[in-house]
């Protein structure tokens, strides 16, 4: 994750459902059967979904960074606690992404100032990271979203 001296420590809000190649791009990870090539997300290490299969490992893979919306919709109430949520707090979209190689569909926030106005199912979009909340010592805890692709 890129660093400055400057900059506030930034963690994954949830450790191991995402990284970054060498270059700083962001990417889901997931599970992936090595017997009958079923993905799931969140990533596990075990379980295969596919009830014809009985492999009991699941591989951690990269997926891809894009995909198509299949659906969305748009948050106007904060959660209760214990969700964090920030003071003032503002509309947010949430879409469920079909992967372009997948298949799979994987639900996200939608990143900042897009809403669900903006937003038609078909529509490409694109994995970033934003922050979700900031700790009380001041660590930004960053999750995966979903752009519109450029
Ligand atoms: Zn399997």
């Amino acid at each position: 994750m890129p660093a400055s001296p400057d900059a506030p420590t930034q963690l994954p809000a949830i450790d191991g459902w995402w990284d970054h190649d060498d270059a700083g791009v962001p990417h889901l990870i997931g599970g992936k059967c090595p017997q009958c090539g079923t993905y799931v997300f969140p990533p596990r290490a075990n379980n295969c979904p596919n009830p014809a299969c009985d492999s009991d490992v699941l591989d951690a893979v990269a997926l891809s960074r894009r995909g198509t919306v299949w659906s969305y919709t748009e948050n106007r109430y904060a959660p209760p606690p214990p969700y964090p949520s920030p003071d003032p707090f503002e509309p947010f979209a949430v879409a469920a992404v079909e992967l372009a190689d997948e298949g799979l569909i994987v639900l996200g926030k939608v990143a900042e100032g897009t809403l669900a106005a903006d937003l038609k199912v078909g529509m490409e979009v694109e994995l970033t990271t934003m922050t979700l909340y900031t700790d009380d010592d001041g660590t930004e805890r960053v999750t995966y979203a979903w752009e519109i692709a450029k």
